[in-house]
């Protein structure tokens, strides 16, 4: 019987992966490849590699891009900016850009209440390349979190109203305006879920959220050795300000 993927392997060629807290078992995934063969083919594979365990998917994608539908027009447009503008495009040209090459017209924006002067300039940025852009703000519909049964307690200023976001709104709304091409701005994690779920164009994200690294979520990643080393370990995470009151 084939050793099951969680006791097996070591974790290959990987440094960072060696030097993170010890498992006694573990799955093994790209995380904790270091050669990246897939990329040159100028290393190895390792024993777990997941190109080595997919190739019948590999032969099956191929022919997918290499035919006429979408998800190849999609793939080639994205390798155009790449290969045309590397490391001189911001992301946001670049999202403009892909707009354009695509041949949409109208342009979705999924933004958050607190993201809405960069949509603003967003949508500015869209027009002056003839785009066509609608901005729906997360909290649409205006449904208090009260209707929905969150406590009081619950709300960041309790007693008053506050409205709930509402993705899957978000998305109907974009979905009935015929939007070819949705940009997420700053959705909160979850709710991005539930927006991407709902709409019915490609979703491409501008911005995340993350209100403690100024919508930049990598740092927390830059900095894992030394001010968030705390994100390794789940249990030094915040804890949560209801924790009394529950
Ligand atoms: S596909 Fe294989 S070679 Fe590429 S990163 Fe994953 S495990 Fe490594």
């Amino acid at each position: 019987m084939p050793k099951s993927q969680k006791e097996k392997e070591p974790r290959e060629n990987n440094p960072q992966a060696n030097n993170s807290p010890a498992k006694e078992t573990f799955t093994a995934s790209c995380s904790d490849c270091g050669d990246r063969n897939c990329y040159r083919n100028d290393k190895k594979y390792p024993s777990f590699c997941l190109t080595l365990a997919n190739k019948k998917g590999a032969e099956q994608t191929k022919a997918l891009y290499t035919s006429d539908s979408f998800e190849a027009i999609l793939l080639k447009t994205a390798g155009e900016i790449e290969a045309e503008f590397y490391g001189r495009m911001t992301r946001v040209e670049a999202t403009v850009t892909f707009a354009k090459k695509m041949g949409f017209k109208k342009i979705g924006i999924a933004s958050c209440l607190a993201l809405m002067d960069e949509t603003t300039i967003l949508a500015q940025c869209l027009s002056s390349a003839d785009l066509d852009a609608k901005a729906v703000i997360c909290k649409i519909g205006s449904i208090d979190k009260g209707d929905l049964g969150v406590p009081d307690e619950m709300k960041l200023l309790p007693g008053h109203k506050e409205a709930t976001c509402n993705p899957v709104l978000q998305a109907q709304t974009l979905n009935q305006w015929g939007a070819e091409l949705n940009i997420v701005m700053g959705l909160c994690v979850g709710h991005d879920c539930l927006f991407n779920k709902n709409s019915q164009a490609p979703v491409t994200t501008l911005v995340v959220k993350d209100r403690v690294l100024g919508h930049n979520p990598v740092q927390a990643f830059y900095l894992s050795k030394t001010f968030y080393s705390r994100i390794l370990d789940f249990n030094r995470y915040p804890k949560s300000r209801l924790a009394k009151k529950k």
